[in-house]
């Protein structure tokens, strides 16, 4: 089939970011806070990504420990939701809606021309550049032409739309689970004596679950006296993130097994004996998709070696955090095992974040931000949690608007771009400036 057809393209800028998670949301910002033009499509009705329309219940770490790594917009989003939870703490509980909230007053604030509803289908490329993409809006097909395109979609999709070259899952192609998070009532916090998982094997054995899966990330307290929770709770095995049909099948799945998640939290664990399942969300809760093909491919020995590059634009610490890929009890210990002990830094410690893992391989004005940066799976399992997508949002929406004069990312000034970081609030020890 040929279809031809004439698109307005509607806006003109200097910057064009995809998606607006916390990768696309600090991208837009760093990049309009250095003058330029900058338009963001988000293909949901909400700021925030799989935190925001995806229910993701916390924030992980901002800090090593002794460092705040994750500094600048990251750290400024998360005070003007998070107050009074120190920044040190491990996680950061998070009210969706008012996370919601306060990203569509930051952005409102901002220079940043953005639509939700806003999905890019297409994209056009000339001679390794990207020359324009095609949206779809409420009122059919229309075009933005940009100097750089940043891909902050997650899934890696404007990259692959434009045929850059990716990874994705293990050897064999499979990814970690998903988890499909949900909003819960009528917990009874003050009466929660015994962790999430405590009492997991005996509702196996007494028949609780289709699937003994022993790996509950758990349930956040969102309100304390209201008794709200969000929950990270279940997993979606063997799905096909590049598969629309896959994640249909997860979905529905992920909605009936809140039945039986609801027994368990009943039935085995002390303060939900009335919990009540509210909400589950409309994302399927994808941990893992495409790895773009990057300049430099974050590896596990830049995790093992506490790398430090010359081109460094953040640096962070989470664990590797690949979760259960099966219900084996071999799979859920080598999960623990690496999560909790061979795999986690020590306090202080951290791994640097190359310009380089930003730069997408096929392209000269493209980069990549957020969970599809290029890296290998287990380092992807660590910096595709939320501070990791503020540090690389950040460093990309910098980055492109230094490469918009030349339109191409690779003729950037790195002591530069370093230095325009760092007036942002960026953590750079290492920086040469
Ligand atoms: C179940 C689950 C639990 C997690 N738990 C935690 C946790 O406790 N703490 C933590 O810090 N992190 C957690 N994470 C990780 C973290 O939430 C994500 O990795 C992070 O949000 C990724 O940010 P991002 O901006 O790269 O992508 P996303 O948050 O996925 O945002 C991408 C945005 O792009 C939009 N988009 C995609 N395609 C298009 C398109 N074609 N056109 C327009 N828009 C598009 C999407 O709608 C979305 O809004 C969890 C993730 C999952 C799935």
């Amino acid at each position: 089939m040929l279809y031809q057809k004439e698109i307005e393209i509607k806006y003109e800028v200097d910057v064009f970011v995809a998606g607006g998670g916390p990768a696309g949301v600090a991208a837009a910002l760093a990049a309009s806070r250095e003058g330029k033009r900058v338009f963001l499509a988000e293909a949901r009705g909400s700021f925030g990504g799989a935190c925001g329309a995806g229910l993701v219940p916390s924030l992980a770490t901002f800090t090593d420990g002794v460092h705040l790594v994750a500094s600048g917009i990251g750290s400024e989003i998360r005070s003007r939701i998070a107050k009074e939870i120190p920044i040190t703490a491990r996680w950061t509980p998070l009210k969706v809606e008012e996370f919601k909230l306060m990203l569509d007053e930051i952005m409102a604030a901002s220079t940043v021309r953005y639509s939700f509803f806003t999905t890019l289908v297409d994209v056009a490329v000339k001679e390794r550049k990207v020359e324009y993409v095609l949206l779809s809006g409420r009122a059919g097909l229309f075009g933005v032409k940009a100097k750089v395109y940043i891909d902050c979609t997650g899934d890696g999709n404007l990259c692959a739309l434009g045929g850059a070259q990716y990874e994705i899952g293990d050897e064999t192609g499979s990814v970690m689970p998903a988890t499909l998070c949900s909003l819960w009532a009528n917990i009874h916090f003050d009466r929660r004596t015994i962790p999430d998982g405590a009492r997991l094997e005996e509702a196996i054995a007494d028949g609780v679950f289709t699937y003994a899966d022993r790996h509950l990330p758990g349930m956040q307290c969102a309100d304390f006296d209201r008794g709200i929770g969000g929950g990270n709770i279940g997993h979606m095995f063997d799905i096909d993130p590049e598969d629309e049909g896959s994640l249909t099948q997860a979905m529905q799945w992920g909605r009936r097994s809140m039945a039986e998640y609801t027994r368990y939290y009943r039935g085995y664990l002390t303060g939900f004996e009335d919990l009540t399942l509210v909400y589950t969300s409309d994302v399927a809760g994808v941990r893992e998709s495409r790895r773009i093909k990057a300049d430099h491919m974050l590896s596990p020995e830049d995790f093992l070696n506490r790398a430090v590059f010359d081109d460094e634009i953040g640096r962070y610490c989470y664990p590797v955090d690949i979760h259960v890929m099966n219900t084996d009890k071999a799979e859920f210990e080598r999960f623990q095992k690496e999560y909790m002990t061979t795999l986690r830094y020590a306090a202080g410690e951290s791994y640097g974040i190359p310009y380089r893992s930003l730069v997408v391989s096929s392209f000269d004005n493209v980069l990549v931000a957020g969970r599809c940066i290029g890296s290998d799976r287990s380092m992807q399992a660590s910096v595709r949690v939320v501070p990791g997508c503020f540090i690389t949002g950040q460093a990309a929406g910098v980055a492109a608007a230094l490469a918009a004069e030349s339109e191409n990312v690779r003729e950037i000034s790195i002591p530069l771009l370093q230095t325009r970081l760092l007036a942002l609030g960026a953590y750079l020890p290492n920086a040469n400036v």
